[in-house]
């Protein structure tokens, strides 16, 4: 995910927690109409509409304009993942249930995973460069189309857990990737001290009540990150993205309709 938690240190709500507290604000505001309590339900439903309404910002949503786009500048391009850099493990964590939010929101099976050209280009530097150490990346997330963070928003709704659809999201401009550390010989992931989309201050780059393991796995994927240019997100050790984003337009285009 893109968003951090907010300010205050008690707040301690998961989305899971969420989910429930929309789904028994729903319950009640049917059993408020039900019992007549209308204008009680009309404030609530109100404050929840005013919560995750937003306008729209500006996306690429055809292919034929995608294609455009990357004619004039083929730095623009999404490139498959897998093209360019070898021993990649893909968890595709939104094409299944395993995520925060409990359902797929990418198509089940979803076997591909894109990154603008720049950004595609910096990780395969990094797995090189983790690869002559004998260690490799595990991929959760890169490149989200525009809709999946409307999703979230419909589901979540709320900025300190989602990105707000009216900014987009790195995610949706190909230039952040969720990811982790595998060791190549055994494929299995390094110790992080938390998985991926925890949304705990466990996960904060700045938490160190973690083992002096945990805490040098993650300096060593955020070294190799910033290295190559990517730059960390202090909510989140799995997250990194290309700075200065705002070149890279936001795009809704489905994995199938991303030409290789
Ligand atoms: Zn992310």
């Amino acid at each position: 995910m893109v968003k951090k938690w907010g300010v205050n240190p008690h707040f301690q709500k998961k989305p899971e927690q969420l989910i429930f507290q929309a789904m028994f604000l729903h319950r009640f505001l049917v059993t408020s109409l039900c019992l007549g309590g209308v204008s009680i339900a009309g404030m609530l439903s109100f404050a929840v509409q005013a919560q995750s309404s937003y306008q729209r910002p500006v996306v690429i949503e055809r292919p034929k304009e995608y294609k455009a786009l990357i004619q004039r500048d083929p730095e623009q391009r999404l490139i498959e993942l897998s093209t360019v850099i070898k021993n990649l493990v893909y968890d595709i964590r939104y094409a299944t249930n395993q995520n925060f939010t409990g359902q797929p929101l990418y198509p089940l099976r979803t076997r591909v995973c894109y990154l603008r050209k720049p950004a595609a280009e910096a990780l395969a530097r990094v797995a090189k460069s983790l690869q002559q150490k004998g260690w490799g990346l595990k991929i959760f997330d890169a490149y989200r189309p525009f809709g999946v963070t409307e999703q979230f928003w419909k589901l979540i709704g709320d900025e300190r857990y989602v990105a707000n659809p009216a900014k987009g999201s790195g995610h949706n401009r190909g230039i952040a990737v969720d990811l982790t550390l595998i060791d190549l010989s055994t494929l299995q992931e390094l110790d992080m001290g938390t998985g991926f989309d925890n949304f705990s201050d466990t996960a904060h780059h700045s938490f160190t009540g973690l083992s002096a393991q945990v805490l040098q796995n993650r300096k060593l994927l955020r070294e190799e990150m910033i290295a190559q240019g990517f730059v960390p997100l202090e909510t989140e050790w799995w997250h990194y993205s290309l700075p200065n984003g705002a070149r890279f337009p936001l795009l809704n285009i489905p994995f199938k309709k991303v030409m290789r």
